[in-house]
C-alpha cells in the first residue's frame, strides 16, 4: 500500500534521509525508531506531502507523492495523521469537531456526518463528552478525540507520530488502546512511538532509522530478542 523508493531529504546542507526505501502491504503496522534527529518524523510527514523529498518516489495506494493537485487531494485524504500535540479546533465540541473534514471535504450532509462521527466517538469511548469542548476534556481524551477526527475520513492508512509524548503517564494507555483497537481492525500504521510495549505488542515490523538510513526491518521478536547492532542494542539500552 505505501511504497518507499531511495527517497533523499535534505535540509540545506544537512543530508537528513539518505536512500530510504521500505514497502508497507495493506493491514500492517509498522513502528518506527530511532534516535532524536535521525528523521522519523520527516519519513512520515512526507508520506502525505507535508515535507517534501528530493529524490526518489513515493506512492500511497498507487498515488504517486508529488505536488499534483488532484493527486495531493486523494492522497490527503486516504492518509490521516495524528500528531504529538493534539491539533483540535478549540472553539469547536467533539462531536463538530470530528465532523468538520467530513463535511467540508466529503460533502456529506450533515446527518450522516453525525452518524459517523458518533460511531467514531464511541469506538474511541468519548460518547459522553460529545458536546464538550477541547479544554474540558483530558489530554488523553483529546487524542482519542484527534484520532476519531481522522478516522472520520475513512483512510486507508493512518500515520502517527508519538501520539502519546505529550500525555501524561496514566492516560497514555488509554491512547494506545484505542491504536490497538485500530490496528486489530485492520488499518494499515506507521507508527512514530517510544512505546516499547506497544511495538513488541502490536507491530508486524519494526523500523530502525539510523543517521538517514534504513538500518533494520524487523519483526518485533527478532528486532528486540536479537538487535541486528551494536547500535541498535545502543538505543533500545537508553530505552530501557
Ligand atoms: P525526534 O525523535 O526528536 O522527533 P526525528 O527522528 O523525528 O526526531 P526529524 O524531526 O525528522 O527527526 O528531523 C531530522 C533532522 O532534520 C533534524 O536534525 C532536524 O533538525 C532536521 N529538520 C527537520 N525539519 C526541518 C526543517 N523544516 N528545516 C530544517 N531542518 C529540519
Ligand atoms: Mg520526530
Amino acid at each position: 500500500l505505501i511504497r518507499v523508493e531511495g527517497v533523499h531529504k535534505r535540509f540545506g546542507a544537512h543530508h537528513v534521509l539518505k536512500g530510504v526505501s521500505v514497502d508497507v502491504q495493506a493491514g500492517q503496522v509498522a513502528v518506527i525508531l530511532g534516535a532524536s534527529g535521525s528523521g522519523k518524523s520527516t519519513l512520515l510527514r512526507m508520506l502525505n506531502r507535508l515535507e517534501t523529498h528530493d529524490e526518489g518516489r513515493i506512492t500511497v495506494d498507487g498515488i504517486e507523492v508529488g505536488d499534483e493537485p488532484r493527486a495531493l487531494e486523494r492522497l490527503r485524504a486516504e492518509v490521516g495523521m495524528v500528531f504529538q500535540q493534539f491539533n483540535l479546533f478549540p472553539h469547536l465540541t467533539v462531536l463538530e469537531n470530528v465532523m468538520l473534514a467530513p463535511r467540508r471535504v466529503r460533502r456529506l450532509d450533515r446527518p450522516a456526518a453525525e452518524t459517523r462521527a458518533k460511531e467514531l466517538l464511541e469506538r474511541v469511548g468519548l460518547s459522553a463528552h460529545l458536546h464538550k469542548h477541547p479544554f474540558q476534556l483530558s489530554g488523553g481524551q483529546q487524542q482519542r478525540v484527534a484520532i476519531a477526527r481522522s478516522l472520520a475520513m475513512q483512510p486507508k492508512v493512518m500515520l502517527f507520530d508519538e501520539p502519546t509524548s505529550a500525555l501524561d503517564p496514566e492516560m497514555v494507555k488509554e491512547v494506545l488502546d484505542v491504536m490497538k483497537g485500530l490496528a486489530r481492525s485492520g488499518m494499515t500504521m506507521l507508527v512514530v512511538t517510544h512505546e516499547m510495549g506497544f511495538a513488541r505488542e502490536v507491530a508486524d515490523r519494526v523500523l530502525f532509522i539510523d543517521q538517514g538510513r534504513l538500518a533494520a526491518d524487523a519483526p518485533p521478536a527478532d528486532f528486540f530478542g536479537a538487535p541486528a547492532n551494536e547500535r541498535i542494542r545502543l538505543f533500545l539500552g537508553l530505552m530501557a
